[in-house]
């Protein structure tokens, strides 16, 4: 983190970069206040001691992203260990003054000195408010780079109806002129790329006329990877009635334990339903595998604990290929859902409810809501398709994200 901070900001210096605004995301780099620190101190301890710091000039140039409210994305560091790396090159009292008094929190380091403070959506900026009393905390939510989370057949559908998509995606708005037929195309090729992966990799031998559920992200327990599994039978009896298929795909952290036995449990239930179930666990998942993956499930799963899910990325990149999210209420989707018609909740998105209680209603809805729609209405599945291209993709996209952290924070 000293490479990163103290040497990164040098590093820029030496080659000629002028820097107005320094944007920290999470607490890594935050070691740069140090430099920033020492340009606006007064030369040499005053009468008092103690070494002064035009801080309004410091916190001026800085900008905070924090991105989780997982305590693991927080790091802290004893002084011992930041005397012993960092020895007499910083201001030890300063560093104690602004990032803690018993250890070193960067995010608190980052905090204290940045003038403008955000959180990855609103609902993240709310509970970064109430983890960081005394911040003023703003939201910027997220957003995916639209024409490198598109598959193909999404590309020339764009391409062909809103020839400007990939530099204005605000003008997919207009995705209910897209004839049906045409969404439902590309849907199917989309699909169809996904199968052949999934029967080269593992075998497993998918229909493209069944409902593809998709779950892919990082392993650990926050996540709950295996809430869908809570009740095998009721799982099976949903899948006897209106037959579904499963891709899933995920790594856990070398060193999370509780991620790694999660992947253990998710291959054990696909064991106990072969032949019942169409289950497929791909390996490595990365961003080309997640760009197949992403953009050839119909439904997109996501069943975090709220409100750990700071923002989510993966939903808003299976929006833009039609995919139909059905998740938990956090993160972006407290923002992204019109139950019914972007997707479809899980829940309420009250903060930290059980397995006991969101299994139930995982359940239900997957039955009487998610495959009863896919089997009974196709039409206004493909409307659905339409209101998720629409009206998630015109807006959960970097595009309008970087215009939000340049007005709001670069150039404010
Ligand atoms: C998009 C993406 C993620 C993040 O997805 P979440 O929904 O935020 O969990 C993680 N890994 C890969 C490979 C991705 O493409």
């Amino acid at each position: 983190e000293a490479v990163l901070g103290i040497a990164g900001l040098r590093a820029l210096r030496a080659l000629g970069f002028e820097i107005d605004r320094y944007h920290m995301n999470e607490g890594h780099s935050a070691l740069l206040v140090t430099e920033l620190l020492k340009r606006f101190g007064t030369h040499g301890p005053g009468h008092d001691g103690v070494q002064h710091y035009d801080v309004a000039q410091v916190r001026d140039r800085c900008i905070f992203t924090t991105h989780t409210p997982v305590a693991a994305g927080h790091d802290r560091f004893s002084y011992d260990l930041v005397e012993r790396e960092l020895g007499t090159s910083v201001d030890m009292q300063a560093l104690r003054r602004f990032g803690g008094h018993e250890d070193l929190n960067m995010t608190h380091l980052a905090l204290n000195l940045s003038g403008y403070v955000n959180g990855v959506a609103k609902r993240h900026a709310d509970t970064s408010r109430k983890m960081f009393p005394g911040h003023a905390v703003h939201a910027v939510t997220n957003g995916v780079h639209p024409s490198t989370w598109t598959a193909a057949s999404f590309i020339h559908l764009y391409d062909r109806h809103f020839p400007d998509w990939r530099h204005d995606p605000e003008v997919l708005l207009r995705a209910h002129i897209i004839p049906d037929a045409e969404i439902r195309a590309a849907r199917q090729d989309a699909k169809r790329a996904l199968l052949s992966r999934v029967r080269a990799a593992s075998g497993v031998v998918m229909n493209p006329d069944v409902p593809l559920i998709g779950f892919a992200r990082r392993m650990t327990a926050y996540k709950r990877a295996n809430l869908l599994f809570h009740d095998i039978e009721r799982l099976r009896a949903i899948n006897r009635k209106r037959p579904f298929q499963l891709v899933m795909a995920g790594k856990a952290h070398p060193h999370d334990e509780d991620g790694k036995k999660i992947i253990q449990q998710i291959h054990h239930h696909i064991r106990d339903l072969e032949g019942e179930l169409p289950i497929a666990f791909l390996p490595n998942y990365d961003m080309e595998l997640a760009r197949t993956l992403i953009s050839g499930s119909d439904v997109w799963l996501n069943t975090p604990i709220p409100p750990m899910e700071a923002s989510g990325t993966s939903g808003m990149k299976a929006a833009l290929n039609g995919g139909l999210n059905f998740s938990v209420l956090d993160g972006w989707w407290s923002e992204g859902c019109v139950d019914g018609e972007t997707g479809w909740s899980i829940g309420d998105g009250t903060d930290g409810t059980t397995a006991e209680q969101d299994a139930p209603m995982l359940y239900d809805k997957l039955e009487n809501s998610v495959l009863a729609l896919y089997y009974d209405d196709p039409d206004r599945w493909t409307w659905m398709m339409a209101q998720a291209i629409s009206r998630l993709g015109s807006y959960f996209n970097t595009h309008r994200m970087m215009r939000r952290y340049a007005s709001e924070a670069y150039l404010r």
